[in-house]
């Protein structure tokens, strides 16, 4: 059996090798390692596969997000409502830029933030919601834009674990993650669905004025050389990390689709087993005729996320570690009670579903090289134990 991991970054590369060597010898050839044209070429085909206006490369999904908010007209002390249950870059950069962050509960079936929790706390200084499309499903976004609409506040795509995602709308029309609200963030992690070998980002958005502030604002708040506007920042994508990420862009549906089957055939095994909620797919749209998506890409699998009720998630991970399974608890600790981020403002009462699923959630591996034996031997030892 091949080695288990979270993620088997050197099998994906193994059949990409000669074209990525030779995208890579080109750019050190051409010596254009900023702003050469391997970026220039992914920001077009990003946006082509998106269907989305605008790409703005950047250095990492973090500063993906806190441009999108530097780019709009928030100021401090708006609140800006997210998810308690996501990754906290997304909560560090409202506090970061000085505006209030507000958490919120989430939703126990699909770990997206909660709309009813979203509508309570919606106060006259609250200017923008950031739904995180968790673990590479969307969040309920028709409702999401609605709210959003009737309060005047601005949409903020956390789309750092969706990307390739379709979100279908009540009236059928279909969009990628990222590119529904006024601006996305996504990040090219390594470990993300699309990563690169090192650090890189990208901002997407429709609205072709906040695309031009977003481009001055990534290169030091300059629109003409040497004029600086407003306050910027140096967040740029290199050449290198472009030219992995166009030989990388083609096949991420495939490697979606991998990660869509790998879940189908976990969910199938862990059917029966009454200590695991297996995850599911929401979309109305979405043809679970084999038990899971598997083609419409409502949801792509950033991460498989399985619920261990009745107390049995500390020992299965011992049980996992003992016979060198990897997994990772996604997330340990609520944000609200983090010690940067905890405020009188919370009543611990008020997230329920976030407190239990730090205590239940374990996500097992998932990439786009599992193959059949590895996840029988994985689901195998966690039935054996379980049962
Ligand atoms: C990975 C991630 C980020 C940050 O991306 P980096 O490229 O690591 O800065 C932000 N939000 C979420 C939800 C993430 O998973």
């Amino acid at each position: 059996m091949r080695k288990l991991q979270m993620v088997d970054l050197k099998s994906q590369y193994e059949p990409l090798k000669a074209q990525i060597q030779a995208s890579l010898d080109d750019v050190f050839e051409s010596a254009a390692f900023i702003n050469g044209p391997e970026v220039q070429h992914f920001q077009k085909e990003l946006e082509a596969y998106l269907g989305v206006k605008h790409v703005i490369p950047c250095a990492n999904g973090t500063d993906a997000l806190q441009i999108a908010m530097m780019g709009l007209d928030l100021k401090e002390g708006d609140e800006v409502i997210t998810a308690d249950f996501t990754f906290a870059a997304t909560v560090e950069v409202i506090a970061l830029l000085k505006f209030t962050p507000v958490l919120v509960d989430v939703d126990p079936d699909t770990f997206n933030i909660s709309i009813e929790a979203i509508k309570k706390a919606i106060t006259p200084k609250t200017r923008a919601i950031v739904p995180v499309h968790l673990f590479g499903q969307c969040a309920q976004m028709d409702a999401i834009m609605e709210i959003a609409k009737a309060h005047d506040l601005y949409v903020i795509e956390d789309n750092a674990q969706a990307i390739g995602a379709n979100y279908t709308s009540a009236n059928g029309s279909k969009q990628k993650a990222g590119t529904i609200g006024h601006v996305g963030a996504t990040s090219f992690f390594p470990s993300k669905n699309l990563g690169c070998y090192g650090d890189g980002g990208a901002i997407f958005t429709n609205d072709d004025k906040l695309a031009h502030i977003l481009r001055g604002i990534v290169n030091h708040g300059m629109y003409e050389r040497y004029h600086h506007d407003v306050v910027g920042v140096n967040s740029r994508l290199d050449s290198i990390q472009a030219a992995i990420l166009r030989a990388k862009l083609p096949h991420l549906d495939t490697y979606n689709r991998a990660r869509q089957k790998a879940a189908a055939a976990y969910n199938r095994a862990f059917a029966a087993c009454k200590d695991l909620v297996t995850p599911v797919t929401v979309s109305e749209s979405c043809d679970k005729s084999n038990g899971l998506c598997q083609n419409c890409d409502c949801h792509v699998f950033h991460q498989y996320t399985l619920r261990v009720q009745n107390n049995r998630r500390d020992d299965l991970a011992k049980h996992l570690q003992e016979r060198g399974i990897p997994f990772g608890i996604y997330y340990p600790i609520p944000l609200h009670v983090q010690k940067a981020y905890a405020d009188a403002r919370y009543n611990d009462a008020d997230f329920p579903v976030t407190n239990l699923l730090s205590k239940e959630v374990i996500s097992l591996p998932m990439h786009s090289e599992l193959d059949s034996e590895q996840i029988d031997y994985i689901t195998q030892t966690i039935l054996d134990f379980l049962q």
